[in-house]
């Protein structure tokens, strides 16, 4: 399989990843809609609130980008004159759904540098995003107080723009750069960080979920044939590591359904219950989880690690994310943008879908309307973050038609 083909079978997984419904992408094109086997039980028809997709109610557009390393986050350990630093960052497009088990490891590190500080050691973590929250916290769990350093907390941070879904190896590596032991660490940090989402579950605010999304799929092929070679001016394309497998029935899978029992003008459909972070509320939370435990956040911009090794903290546990980039003068990282146009809140619909390249995803805070078209190369290398209006508008309508009030002709 050529990279070219890889990547754009990933752009469809793209979306999918998100959707947690990787693995049956196979029978999705030609899935007839009959439902077998448990699926009918599992997802019994119901009424699902139309979302009014429309550029109208659009109220933000964000964009990011994600820190992708072709090796994989960094979790080495460096020493700066006297100060050790613990490096937990470079997550790709999978840093919110790997932080706990990614943190934990670093927590475990820095705990172990910190061993001659006594029980109660306090250990600096600089950056407040996804990475930072979760150090915080699995490192107050093992007893050390922290103090968290960072130019921006949350809700500023880069972490607030993500989507919010459980996607653990969305641009998370390149499969032929990662070290031997790489996809069992991965493994590892999938399966902590699974479990201890779960533990927000039925929590105030609903901080993380499962919600049903659906994967739907035209009746004919749609004009713009998936198979269609990228054309990528940028750096040369790499093959992301998918590790889905190694973590098969963690996760509920997705069934066929009989499109009927939906409302979607589409030829075939599948549904899967999702994890899903309502990343403004999660964020809330663990900020003032780690402040109630003790800790602390001071603002501050660092320019060169020297000004690292000048804290009072001898240890220290670098979150920097995408920023790692510029202070640690870390080329090893590649942006690769995301933007999502973001529709008013809808309370009523609850649940979320992928159709021709675009994910939608209900949160509280706003309706995500993500492309994915291009796959995980789509933003490589792009360290842009200007909103673009007009791609976010042609999103908006590519994803409006599966509410068309016509249904196509069904296959056969
Ligand atoms: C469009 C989009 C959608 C995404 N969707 C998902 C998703 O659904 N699920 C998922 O798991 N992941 C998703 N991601 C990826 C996820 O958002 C990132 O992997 C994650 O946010 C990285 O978190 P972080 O804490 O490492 O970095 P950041 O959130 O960038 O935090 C870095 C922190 O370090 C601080 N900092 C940086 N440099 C300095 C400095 N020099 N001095 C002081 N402080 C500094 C910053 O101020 C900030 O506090 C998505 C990404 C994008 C772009």
């Amino acid at each position: 399989m050529t990279r070219a083909t890889l990547n754009t079978r990933r752009s469809i997984l793209a979306g999918l990843g998100g959707l947690g419904l990787v693995g049956s992408v196979a029978g999705c094109a030609t899935a007839s809609g009959t439902a077998t086997g448990p699926s009918a039980t599992a997802f019994a028809p119901r009424r699902l609130a139309p979302i009014q997709m429309s550029p109208q109610r659009i109220i933000r557009i964000t964009v990011c980008t994600r820190p992708f390393r072709a090796a994989g986050p960094r979790l080495d350990v460096e020493r700066i004159g006297d100060t050790k630093v613990v490096h937990n960052y470079g997550h790709g497009g999978s840093g919110w759904s790997l932080s706990w088990g990614s943190s934990a490891i670093a927590a475990d590190k820095a705990m172990a540098l910190a061993g001659e500080m006594g029980s109660t050691p306090t250990i600096a973590v600089i950056g407040c995003g996804a990475l930072g929250l979760t150090s915080a916290l699995q490192l107050q769990r093992r007893g050390a107080r922290v103090v968290i350093y960072a130019a921006e907390r949350t809700p500023f941070t880069r972490s607030m723009r993500a989507t919010g879904s459980w996607t653990p190896d969305s641009r998370i590596a390149d499969a032929d750069k990662v070290s031997p032991d790489f996809p069992q660490l991965w493994e590892r940090m999938a399966r902590e960080s699974f479990a201890t989402h779960q533990t927000w579950l039925g929590t105030d605010g609903d901080p993380v979920m499962f919600r049903d999304q659906y994967q739907l799929a035209a009746a004919s092929r749609p004009t713009r044939p998936a198979s269609r070679p990228l054309k990528l001016t940028g750096p040369a394309p790499v093959r992301f590591a998918e590790y889905r497998d190694r973590i098969a029935g963690l996760a509920p899978r997705s069934v066929p359904i009989p499109v009927e029992s939906t409302p979607f003008a589409v030829g075939s459909a599948r549904v899967g219950s999702q994890m899903q972070f309502n990343i403004s509320e999660l964020a809330r939370r663990l900020m003032e989880q780690v402040l109630a435990q003790g800790g602390r956040i001071e603002t501050r911009l660092f320019h060169i690690p020297t000004e690292i090794a000048a804290l009072p903290e001898t240890v220290v546990v670098n979150c920097t994310g995408y920023g790692a980039r510029a202070l640690w003068n870390d080329q090893t990282i590649v942006p690769v943008r995301g933007q999502i146009a973001w529709l008013a809140p809808q309370a009523e619909v609850d649940y979320g879908l992928y159709y021709d390249g675009v994910v939608v995803v209900s949160r509280a805070d706003g309706i995500v309307v993500q492309s994915t078209r291009g796959g995980d190369m789509l933003g490589y290398g792009v360290e842009d973050e200007t909103p673009d209006r007009v791609d976010a508008e042609a999103t908006i309508a590519r994803a409006a038609t599966v509410f068309s009030p016509v249904r196509p002709p069904r296959p056969g």
